[in-house]
């Protein structure tokens, strides 16, 4: 039994058969004959209650042994200390960041063979076949890019016609590709020769190269610094081929090339410039071998460009 007399006089102490739901709002548990009564009163209610039963002649209440709350959760005073061992236990396991800085990208010097090429004039077939071989020469042995120098079969040039009037421009070798020393081999090569059939071209009729002409490993997508060690081959390459219409296959193609930031979704299905060049961009054949439900845009954008072709024919 509980004397409430003995309940008033600590008016900031919890009663003991409150609990505090809230603070500032305790319960109040009244057992009546078989049912218990459950009031969220505040402490001043509660006093005003307890003098009311007391003037009304109750003395006693029986004990209610109520279970015990969980334990709050302590809330610590004291910022934690900032787990540096932790962060720096992780960046010593964590790879390297892959992605620089556009901005922080440096284009190495541009070597005085090369430099020579693209000050010169290719009108025919013949001077454009010799460039080109120049060119391959000196990216055969390029080490612009140490890491894909080292993992690399061979240097995949660009194949086609040295002068062409369309240029594809992949993103950058492939495992069969640099196994073959050939762009666009494999099942995206594949998809590639089905849509220039379908376009009624030959790939003979075309030249094709890539952003890169080393194969970056596991196939990741090149790095801004390797694309500008090797931007100024493709330079080369389209000095020499100039060719009147360039389609960038894939975003990083269509970014590289035009320095663009928007994805290769938001570039398509309409023509932009590179130079002297028409550039249409467009899916690349491993995204719409990945998401079949694409190609139908992809060849919107191959019969704009056809229709573009034979009306300049
Ligand atoms: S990707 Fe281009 S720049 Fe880099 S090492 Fe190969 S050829 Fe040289």
């Amino acid at each position: 039994m509980w004397q409430l007399r003995q309940l008033l006089p600590k008016p900031a102490v919890a009663p003991p058969f409150c609990e505090t739901e809230r603070p500032g709002h305790p319960v109040v548990v009244i057992p009546s004959g078989k049912e218990t009564f459950i009031k969220t009163m505040s402490s001043r209610a509660i006093r005003q209650f307890l003098q009311m039963m007391i003037s009304s002649g109750v003395s006693h209440l029986p004990t209610v042994i109520l279970p015990k709350p969980s334990p709050r959760p302590k809330i610590p005073t004291k910022r934690s200390p900032a787990p540096t061992a932790l962060a720096n236990s992780s960046a010593s396991t964590l790879p390297a960041p892959k992605q620089l800085d556009r901005q922080s990208v440096v284009a190495p010097p541009v070597s005085e063979l090369v430099q020579g090429l693209l000050e010169s004039s290719f009108q025919s077939r013949e001077q454009k076949t010799e460039g080109l071989l120049k060119l391959a020469e000196v990216v055969s042995g390029c080490q612009n890019c140490p890491e894909l120098a080292a993992g690399r079969t061979q240097t995949v040039f660009g194949v086609g016609n040295p002068a062409a009037k369309i240029m594809f421009v992949g993103e950058a070798p492939g495992a069969d590709e640099d196994r073959k020393g050939e762009p666009f081999v494999g099942p995206a090569g594949q998809l590639l020769d089905k849509i220039i059939a379908a376009c009624a071209l030959q790939r003979s009729e075309i030249y094709i190269c890539n952003i890169l002409r080393c194969r970056p490993p596991g196939n990741r997508n090149p790095l801004p610094q390797e694309a500008a060690n090797c931007r100024q081959f493709l330079d080369g390459q389209i000095k020499i081929v100039n060719p009147e219409y360039i389609v960038c296959w894939g975003t990083v193609a269509a970014q590289n090339l035009l320095g663009e930031q928007r994805p290769v979704g938001q570039l398509r299905g309409k023509f932009l410039a590179y130079g002297n060049a028409k550039v249409l961009c467009t899916y690349h054949p491993s995204y719409l071998l990945r998401n079949p439900s694409a190609k139908k845009l992809a060849w919107e954008d191959m019969q704009l460009l056809m229709k573009e072709v034979n009306s300049g024919s």
